[in-house]
């Protein structure tokens, strides 16, 4: 018999793929003699169990659910559904991997019209009775039956208003029972049937609720952005309740061992007076600094230092932890390895190292390979910071710096990035429907809302920069305008956010680059030590190139030499190149452009000095290059001497129905080999005179995309060899120079074989082989891939995430068939996977010399390529 439900004593720490985070963590504090409210967990597979039988929970699962609270009630002496002295539990999710927010928790759960009243005898606090029950059907109305808190929400606006009120805790008991007596008619209107008075009732509903949570939008978004496979499914944890809304002796508060913002030591958190955890999180009531417990409550301040002491000393990592006080009576509900900014994970965890606590090697791998994104940002240019007008301060909740536009809500935020605005979400408070519109988001301004609020939480988590708690804003989310510092602002007016101190600016104001410092480089060179992968880094000018070195990169792995046209100036002489109708006149066109590409060449030497350089052959995809508007055709009209109208005609001749799959590429060179042979020169010629001038080792490497098959490579290969031997003996070289090619067609990778016996290296171009394996183009699959995580077709993005199981294999395949060939070839990928942490270990372990990615991934890759290896032994 499968054992699906586990009591806190029976698990452990180890045991948290089994009981998720919270129930492994719980059932480890038990062990440890901690007071904890206990209870039981029902198992992740029981979860998956749920989902295989049609989202049904099986009698075998329910029967031991309840032997398990049948255990509880004894423990705690009360029975669940007792009328005079009720059990009352909480039901909450926990995964494997911690999702904050994202699923669902229901409080109070086991009351009902009769128990209400024994509990409110019982406890001798009626307010507080009826408060609990009020909270449960909320709750439960919307957890379970998903009924939109916006009902109730309004009964209690309502209520408070007729009474003058300003705070839930003002309401009266009797105020409360009439507003259980609305709640409830809503639940009947709203579900056609009364609110559920059996306990076992409420239980089972509610724990398939948590379950069915674990697919909620959010919840998948959240995994999406994580990493973190659908099929892991959550736990359940069933507690009894312990009440910090029994009155002023009473409370409840989140607290981290030592700062997620910063690193810094010590304890750092919040809490408040007569609430129940709910309260604490969403931001309501604006919390107290956890010191002043120690004035307010100084013994279960001493006690609450000396637990939380233990559990970073057990966990040997900073905690975040849930606690609560019930009539002076210290509980903790839950520890767990707190979220954190990447400054902060690279403080605590080169504190940690300090303090003899871990090694360097855990170091490393403690470290989330991504979040260094939030170190590479910028930050504000002090001048211009000191010009900014200043409008407002509030919490510094998240670091970073941001500017961009206001936005109200979630969904134009997203559509302002979409339309590649920076934008900046200002809301009330955020919950977590809004995770979408926070993840576009530059940065978050918030009214509501301490250091632990939602907001604060999420947007460490991603790095965003946060500024939560403005009490000073009055806002007006429908009609889309605040006010802060007597400046009115409206969707779309600029505004700049400083997440470090918690300062609000009216306007723009100037950014600059980061650098690699202090624990990030002391982390960094302990990442170096234990990496094997090389990491080069994909740069197409000098500038591009210097960044990549100061950020680590040994290299260049793909220099795009048709974006070194991009700019208004170059763009008309690429396209002349591409509309010219014969060779005189591509010659002429190139020999334009040839200077350009040869002294950018050149500035890339300088800057990467020894290092190796690989150059890819011209690939403009011709949607991307041949002109639309009016205003360019007429410009290179008249650069060409031609009329609009034959411009125009010419453009529309090299229309294609798949610019991906056409003219592009290797099969550019095919058609006009004096592409190949100009580039050649260039490079060749460039190399040359750098190495003459600075006395560097230089030996290019010439890479040619879109290789198909060994001829085609072969033919190309034919004409940069003619000429690089011909610009040697003009220039008296013996320079050495490498010929390899991009495998980024399925067929190369199917023939990789062959094409290796004519290239020394190839590299794998994983955007074209995901977008020619998958058959989406790179360029429209995002219009529907959200329809696939929505349907858990496919669980990310395979242009970001590399597909292990189908483009991987192409790779493994590719890997092991050029090394066949050529046992000593040189591999790498340049696709945008290169800095992704989870193909970066996929690259490790098919045996790829190197990962290239843009520069400010190169620490990134660096982190996740040392992991790899670790992870490995
Ligand atoms: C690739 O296809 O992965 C690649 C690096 O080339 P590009 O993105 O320029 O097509
Ligand atoms: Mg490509």
């Amino acid at each position: 018999m499968n054992k699906w439900v586990y009591t806190f004593e029976e698990g452990s720490a180890k045991m948290r793929n089994l009981l998720g985070g919270k129930g492994a963590n719980l059932a480890e504090m038990t062990n440890l003699g901690l007071p904890i409210p206990q209870g039981f967990t029902v198992t992740t597979e029981a979860c998956i169990d749920y989902y295989t039988k049609s989202k049904t929970i099986s009698e075998e699962i329910q029967k031991q659910i309840f032997t398990a609270l049948e255990d509880l009630e004894k423990k705690q002496g009360k029975r669940f559904g007792d009328i005079a002295n009720p059990l009352l539990v909480s039901v909450r999710s926990g995964a494997r991997a911690s999702m904050p927010g994202m699923m669902d928790t229901i409080l109070n759960l086991g009351l009902n019209d009769l128990s209400v009243v024994g509990f409110a005898h019982k406890t001798g606090n009626h307010r507080f009775a009826y408060d609990s029950y009020r909270r449960f059907i909320q709750m439960f109305s919307d957890v379970v039956m998903e009924i939109p808190k916006a009902f109730f929400e309004r009964i209690l606006d309502d209520i408070k208003k007729t009474k003058g009120i300003i705070y839930d805790t003002e309401l009266t008991a009797e105020d409360l029972q009439e507003v259980i007596k609305r709640f409830k008619q809503v639940y009947l209107e709203k579900k056609g049937e009364e609110f559920p008075q059996d306990p076992n009732i409420q239980l089972i509903d509610a724990v398939m609720a948590v379950f069915r949570s674990w697919d909620n939008e959010r919840a998948i978004i959240y995994r999406r952005m994580n990493d973190i496979p659908g099929d892991w499914g959550t736990a359940v944890t069933v507690q009894a309740m312990v009440f910090g809304n029994m009155g002023n002796t009473s409370g409840t508060g989140v607290a981290f061992t030592r700062n997620p913002s910063t690193g810094g030591k010590g304890i750092f958190g919040e809490y408040l007076i007569n609430a129940q955890g709910e309260d604490v999180v969403a931001g309501i009531r604006t919390p107290q600094a956890i010191s002043r417990l120690s004035e307010e409550m100084p013994k279960v301040y001493e006690q609450f230092l000396s637990i939380a002491n233990k559990l970073e000393t057990h966990y040997r990592d900073m905690q975040d932890m849930e606690f609560t006080i019930e009539e002076e009576k210290l509980y903790f509900l839950q520890t767990r390895n707190g979220k954190r900014t990447a400054s902060a994970a690279l403080q605590i965890a080169c504190d940690l190292v300090d303090e003899g606590r871990i090694t360097e090697k855990e170091a490393v791998l403690r470290i989330e390979a991504k979040s260094l994104d939030q170190l590479l940002h910028p930050t504000f240019d002090l001048q211009a910071l000191k010009d900014g007008e200043l409008v407002g301060q509030a919490l510094p909740a998240s670091p970073g710096a941001a500017t961009g536009k206001v936005y109200f809500n979630a969904t134009d935020t997203v559509l302002a990035h979409e339309r590649g605005e920076r934008a900046i979400l200002v809301r009330l408070e955020t919950s977590p429907e809004d995770i979408e519109g926070m993840h576009a988001a530059e940065g978050i301004l918030t009214v509501r809302g301490g250091m632990t609020s939602h907001a604060a939480v999420v947007a460490r988590g991603m790095g965003t920069c946060c500024v939560s708690g403005c009490g000073d804003i009055t806002i007006d989310e429908e009609e889309k305008h605040f006010e802060l510092g007597g400046v009115k602002f409206v969707e779309g007016d600029f505004i700049s956010l400083d997440g470090a101190t918690g300062m609000i600016y009216k306007g723009k104001i100037n950014t600059v680059e980061a650098g690699v410092s202090g624990n990030f480089r002391r982390l960094m060179s302990w990442a170096d030590s234990y990496r094997t992968l090389q990491v080069r880094t994909n740069a197409d000018t000098p500038a591009d190139a210097a960044n990549a070195v100061k950020l680590g990169a040994e290299g260049i792995g793909l220099c795009r030499t048709e974006h070194m046209f991009f700019e208004p100036d170059r763009i008309p002489k690429i396209r002349r190149m591409i509309l010219s109708k014969t060779v005189e006149e591509r010659e002429k066109a190139l020999n334009e452009l040839i200077p350009y590409q040869k002294s950018d060449f050149k500035g890339i030497y300088e800057v990467m000095e020894e290092r190796p350089v690989t150059i890819r052959f011209l690939d403009p995809p011709l949607h991307e290059f041949v002109p639309t508007e009016e205003k360019d055709i007429a410009e290179l009209a008249g650069i060409m001497g031609l009329s609009v109208h034959e411009v125009k005609a010419t453009c529309d001749s090299l229309h294609e129905f798949n610019p991906m799959m056409g003219h592009r590429g290797c099969r550019l060179s095919v058609t006009y080999p004096e592409i190949a042979r100009m580039q050649t020169r260039a490079v060749m010629e460039a190399a040359i005179e750098v190495k003459a001038e600075k006395g560097f080792r230089i030996e290019p490497e010439i890479m040619i995309p879109l290789v198909g098959d060994k001829k085609e490579l072969k033919f190309v290969k034919d004409v940069v060899v003619e000429t690089a031997e011909a610009v040697k003996l003009e220039k008296n070289s013996d320079i050495t120079y490498h010929i390899g090619t991009m495998i980024e067609i399925p067929r190369a990778a199917l023939l990789a074989n062959e094409i290796a016996e004519e290239a020394e290296f190839f590299s794998f171009g994983t955007n074209d082989l995901t977008q020619m394996t998958f058959g989406f183009s790179r360029d429209d699959a995002g219009k529907f891939l959200s329809a696939y995580y929505k349907s858990k077709i496919y669980e990310s993005d395979p242009f970001a995430r590399l597909d292990q199981n189908g483009v991987g294999q192409l790779i493994q395949m590719a890997a092991e068939k050029g090394r066949a060939t050529k046992p000593g070839l040189k591999l790498g990928i340049c696709g945008e996977h290169g800095g992704d942490p989870s193909s970066v270990e996929f690259c490790y372990k098919v045996g790829l010399n190197y990962v290239s990615c843009s520069p400010f991934r190169v620490p990134i890759a660096r982190l996740a390529a040392a992991q790899a290896a670790l992870n490995a032994k």
